[in-house]
């Protein structure tokens, strides 16, 4: 495998660039946006230099990673030479069975398609290509240069032979894959999302407050970040589109959203994107401070 594309280049389709482009592929990074393509070469160009004030690459391999980068805004002769594609566009269902029947039209016949969707299912996704059997998830977290873990999804068809080949290649990145079945939210997002919404259900019962939930988190269970926090990262909008994803693939009401984040997210409080959710941010303050709804 020597030359992948990756079709999105925001926050996630700029880091799968970087870390594909820094293990020697070619990469084509491929947006309809050449504004999201530009901010996403001067990201790569920043991260790949904060890497080498590190220590962690030296001078040279950052020149490399940065020649290895090709981009393009027309689909097409994006993915012309594509052994692997990772599909980064926004988390929307038409939207990606539509650029997965064209990738299937433009890429030879034996290249691999992957998605890093959150949670759209990857069989799905699949049944809208002629070749199922070569379609996986590759869910790379967020930030993809620094987190290791890439969480591999098997659709009903994907056969043993591609999944070995991506398992293979994600160790070859530097990442630990790992390999799991394609149902609602995956393992990542089955697990994470119900705790985040219990959390939320936690503030809204006035079990505690924001500062409260997020200490015991923390302190109690070693998490680096407590769950509103971390919500608030994610993006609410993005953590409410995920439970109902749960909530209609299992039809369990267990996964039913809090109505205080669907509040939240119809009044356009969507954490740190929007400036505020469970706690507000300000540009250049590092200081944690809790959303003027939730003060005490
Ligand atoms: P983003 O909004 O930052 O970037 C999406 C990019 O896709 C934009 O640059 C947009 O211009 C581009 N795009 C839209 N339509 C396109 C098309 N037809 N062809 C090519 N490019 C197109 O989104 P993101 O946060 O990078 O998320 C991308 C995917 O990764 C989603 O499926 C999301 O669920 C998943 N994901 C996100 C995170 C995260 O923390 N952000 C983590 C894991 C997985």
């Amino acid at each position: 495998m020597q030359h992948i594309s990756v079709i999105g280049s925001g926050t996630m389709g700029n880091g799968i660039a970087h870390v594909f482009a820094l293990a020697g592929f070619k990469v084509s990074l491929v947006d309809i946006s050449e504004e999201s393509l530009k901010k996403a070469i001067a990201t790569i160009e920043k991260n790949l230099s904060r890497q080498v004030e590190k220590g962690a690459i030296d001078e040279n391999a950052k020149k490399k990673a940065l020649e290895n980068l090709t981009t393009f805004n027309d689909l097409k002769s994006g993915v012309a030479e594509a052994d692997l594609v990772v599909e980064a566009a926004i988390e929307n269902t038409e939207l990606k069975l539509k650029i997965f029947r064209d990738l299937d039209q433009h890429t030879k016949a034996n290249a691999i398609l992957a998605s890093n969707t959150s949670s759209i299912s990857i069989t799905k996704i699949a049944a809208a290509t002629a070749r199922p059997d070569k379609v996986i998830g590759m869910h790379f977290m967020n930030p993809v240069p620094i987190m290791k873990l890439v969480e591999i999804i098997r659709g009903y068809n994907t056969t043993d032979q591609v999944t070995k080949q991506i398992m293979d290649l994600s160790v070859q990145l530097g990442k630990v894959p790992v390999e799991v079945n394609d149902y609602p939210g995956f393992v990542a997002n089955r697990i994470l999302m119900p705790m985040i919404n219990e959390a939320i259900y936690s503030l809204f019962e006035g079990v505690g407050g924001v500062n409260e939930i997020d200490t015991v988190m923390k302190l109690g269970m070693a998490h680096p970040m407590g769950p509103l926090q971390l919500a608030d990262f994610i993006g609410l909008d993005v953590c409410l589109s995920i439970l109902r994803v749960l909530h209609d693939g299992f039809g369990n009401p267990k996964y039913a959203p809090c109505p205080l984040l669907v509040n939240m997210v119809q009044a356009g409080h969507l954490g740190v994107k929007s400036g505020s959710g469970f706690y507000k941010y300000t540009k250049g303050s590092k200081d944690l401070v809790v959303a003027d709804q939730f003060a005490k």
